[in-house]
């Protein structure tokens, strides 16, 4: 535990606190006028909510929640997919937990394994390949999910049931980039965004070269973090002395876990099985262009959309958000949960409209767990 409480110190923590403040007075920035700093990672926002970071940073720091939830960014189609793969009788759908209580158009993958489908909680792809070694007369479906953090795990699951020929195991590939919404956000003219916190670790697999044109197209500052407090501080500092300094570079503060080039390996095992898809819709973001990823044809006999001739196999297919829920708006950091009108009332952890009340990164569940319930209590 030494190593961890290092990076929870409160006197260094202090120190740094009093530095940011110093530095965003440098700047001119003011509770009215606030720098508005993006971490585009849900586990950093977590992190902040948790530690209370927000409350100790100077007030002219507005951070702002990024859309880096996979779970939160799902499309309810593709939800609705899942679950109509999960309840053909020959399936056992295979998925990491926080994608069970995701609400689709007509039910959660928990209800639909409440009414019978045969769905299983897995910690890695390869428990489901396990699973279909063990089942040979069952067709064994894994949900893959994620940025480029899960993404070479479903890769290496799919190479190895390759190589012993496991005809009964696919995947319903799901996986998504970081740097394409950011472009996305950063495109859009009404979004203020000042500098940003880079994620740990998706960076840890890409690199962090991967936001070069944060900084060198869009003039903005982004300092790649790690998930302790001090980490998160030492980024925000990193940051602000890039504004005050009229400088934006890609700097690397998670130096200790995020190589500059990346993780070769899992590079390779990405490139060799899956392809871009041309666009890929993104809850409250809409398509984005080359932001998801697929199977490769090589490897098309261990695709899901493909096998059971569903998804983007059958043509692009989009559902409305449900009445009232304003997922969008939070996701690309225009409101803040609280300020949802179902926030705590037509939205609970128990009884959630969208997936970010549900999510373990989700920036609704983040202000639920660490004090937002209580904000959303009458007054
Ligand atoms: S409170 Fe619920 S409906 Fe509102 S933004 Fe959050 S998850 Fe979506």
């Amino acid at each position: 535990m030494k190593h961890v409480t290092e990076f929870r110190d409160p006197v260094a923590a202090r120190a740094v606190l009093s530095r940011i403040a110093e530095t965003t007075e440098a700047i001119g920035a003011t509770r009215e006028k606030p720098l508005h700093i993006m971490e585009i990672c849900g586990g950093h926002t977590h992190a902040i909510f948790r530690y209370g970071l927000d409350k100790l940073v100077h007030d002219g720091i507005e951070f702002i929640h990024g859309p880096g939830c996979p779970v939160c960014v799902l499309p309810m189609a593709r939800v609705d997919e899942c679950v109509e793969i999960a309840e053909r009788p020959e399936v056992i759908m295979t998925t990491f937990g926080d994608a069970m209580r995701v609400p689709g158009t007509r039910k959660s993958l928990m209800q639909a394994k409440a009414a019978g489908a045969d769905i299983r909680m897995v910690y890695s792809p390869l428990d489901a390949l396990e699973l279909a070694r063990r089942n040979p007369g069952r067709e064994v479906v894994f949900f893959g999910l994620g940025f480029e953090t899960t993404t070479p795990s479903t890769a290496l699951a799919i190479q190895q049931a390759a190589r012993e020929g496991l005809a009964n195991f696919s995947v319903f590939c799901n996986h998504i980039t970081v740097p394409e919404p950011i472009r996305a956000l950063l495109d859009d003219p009404h979004m203020v965004l000042d500098g940003f916190i880079g994620p740990g670790h998706v960076s840890m697999v890409i690199g962090t070269h991967a936001y070069d044109f944060i900084a060198r197209d869009c003039g903005k500052p982004i300092v790649v973090a790690g998930f302790e407090p001090l980490d998160l501080l030492q980024a925000l500092l990193m940051v602000l002395e890039q504004i005050r300094d009229g400088r934006a570079a890609v700097e690397n503060q998670y130096a200790r876990v995020v190589p500059e080039h990346g993780n070769p390996a899992s590079l390779a095992a990405i490139a060799d099985v899956y392809e871009r898809r041309p666009s890929f819709e993104w809850r409250g973001l809409g398509e984005i262009d080359a932001s998801g990823l697929r199977i490769r044809p090589a490897y098309a006999a261990f695709d899901a959309e493909e096998k059971f001739g569903i998804g983007y196999a059958a043509g692009p297919r989009s559902v409305p958000e449900p009445e009232g829920c304003a997922c969008g708006q939070v996701m690309t950091g225009r409101i803040k949960p609280t300020a949802c009108p179902q926030f705590g009332t037509g939205c609970t952890p128990e009884m959630p409209l969208g997936a970010l009340m549900v999510s373990s990164e989700g920036a609704c569940a983040a202000y639920w767990q660490y004090g937002g319930a209580r904000a959303a209590e009458p007054a």
